[in-house]
């Protein structure tokens, strides 16, 4: 059994759910991995190549996934896998400082401006969490801003009205997080630059900091209006709040410098994981000097990890970086700008009523009439049609992510080949959207 065609998990598959749902909640370690708003069970992957993944049961599909963003050079790079190497021959963790972690941080403050130093941790939601303690500890404030539909890891303050998995399993809110620690975020509309204003109008001097996701991909991608970074940067500084960009999705994939390097807007801090981990645990957050200062044992605010900075995690980001050139990214999007395209086009062949839009390189695609600017648009289109959408393709060998409200990745590994059976797929996918009922 191999090839394409039969993908959508196969019998090994299936057994292999079925194991997995008796050890861990659900057969999965990640929500957003589960088939729950789509159907079906998930194929168990075996190994992965360049853009392609394996299943257990020898199905092969182009992913546009890409680890939900990490393999932005494909799998499997061979620069990647030659770092990877030569760090484990030397020492899985040292539990001291080490060469890697300095020259991942240069590469990261060369990389975007506003960084001027950095922190390196295992992952985004550490990073965003080691913000937000920072913003409040530098400000000596408590409340925070953030807007609903974006994604910040699951951090207690920060699932209020989240993205990503808290979207696609209709959780507003999750057990476990008490008042008190929600009690400091302030949900707003993702766009709604009039609602900033009068949020901090009101309690301006009791706000640490505003986070939003660079250009939001976890409803789905949802970019920015234009001058809406801009006026969180300029309502922040008028009220001696911090401005934190979440780049841990857009970081050194929408370009060299992540989302910074399109928009120019510099925030006071960011944070980063994804990419500059190469598939392994590394994240990051830093910003303005006067601000990373504050963090210990520099300052008073503490943050730590034992595996922070691992020398195997660090090889793997280093390389993925440096790897990362100008070609690198004219080929992400050159490919995201085709398959949109072409998704387009086989959409409006059928008549179904759609929307492709991009943050960055990272895009999706909304049954939806009117453009898409914030979580309450998201809700409103018609996501029923994509489960037979996202099965048809499949069916076919194409990896998308299972969940209308999540961002489509591509990797530079993607090459014509690779697109050209996405596009093969396309019609009878269309047709299958076109057909849905409600
Ligand atoms: C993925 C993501 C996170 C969380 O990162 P993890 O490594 O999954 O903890 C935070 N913010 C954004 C914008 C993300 O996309």
């Amino acid at each position: 059994m191999s090839g394409v065609g039969t993908g959508g998990g196969g019998t090994a598959s299936k057994a292999l759910f079925e194991r997995a749902r008796e050890v861990t909640p659900g057969g999965v370690n990640s929500p957003v991995r589960a088939f729950g708003a789509v159907g079906g069970t998930p194929p168990f992957m075996a190994s992965a190549q360049g853009p392609y993944l394996t299943d257990a049961d020898g199905n092969e599909y182009v992913d546009l996934i890409c680890s939900w963003g990490p393999m932005i050079l494909g799998h499997r790079h061979p620069a990647v896998v030659e770092a990877v190497t030569g760090a484990l021959s030397l020492g899985t963790s040292f539990g001291a400082p080490s060469t890697g972690e300095v020259e991942l941080a240069e590469e990261i403050v060369d990389r975007v401006d506003p960084v001027e130093q950095v922190r390196l941790v295992s992952s985004g939601t550490e990073a965003t969490m080691s913000a937000i303690r920072l913003a409040r500890g530098f400000t000596g404030r408590g409340k925070i801003v953030k807007f609903a539909g974006c994604y910040h890891g699951h951090v207690d303050a920060l699932l209020a009205s989240a993205g990503s998995g808290l979207a696609t399993f209709a959780l507003p809110d999750t057990p476990g997080v008490t008042g008190a620690q929600a009690s400091d975020t302030i949900v707003l509309p993702y766009n709604d630059l009039a609602a900033v204003e009068k949020v901090f109008a009101e309690l301006g001097d009791e706000i640490a900091a505003v986070i939003t996701e660079a250009a939001p991909g976890n409803m789905g991608a949802v970019p920015p209006l234009p001058g809406f970074n801009a006026g969180l940067k300029d309502v922040t500084s008028r009220h001696g709040a911090l401005f934190i960009s979440d780049e841990v999705m857009t970081g050194f994939r929408a370009s060299r410098s992540g989302w910074y390097g399109r928009d120019g807007v510099a925030p006071d801090l960011l944070t980063f994981g994804k990419v500059m981990g190469g598939g392994f645990p590394a994240a990051a957050f830093g910003g303005r000097a006067d601000v990373m200062a504050h963090l210990a044992p520099a300052g008073p605010v503490y943050q730590a990890g034992t595996l922070s900075g691992n020398p195997v995690a660090t090889a793997a980001g280093l390389a993925t970086l440096r790897h990362s050139t100008p070609e690198v990214y004219e080929r992400l999007d050159e490919v995201s700008t085709t398959l949109g395209r072409e998704v387009s086009a086989a959409l409006t062949k059928e008549g179904v009523a759609h929307r492709v839009q991009y943050s960055g390189t990272m895009f999706s695609v909304f049954f939806s009439e009117d453009e898409v600017t914030d979580f309450d648009g998201v809700r409103a289109t018609e996501s029923y049609r994509y489960p037979p959408f996202f099965h048809e393709l499949l069916r076919r060998g194409v990896y998308l992510p299972p969940s209308p409200f999540e961002a489509w990745f591509v990797s530079a590994a993607h090459d014509d080949r690779a697109v050209g059976r996405v596009v093969e797929a396309l019609p009878a996918a269309a047709a299958a959207a076109a057909s849905a009922k409600p």
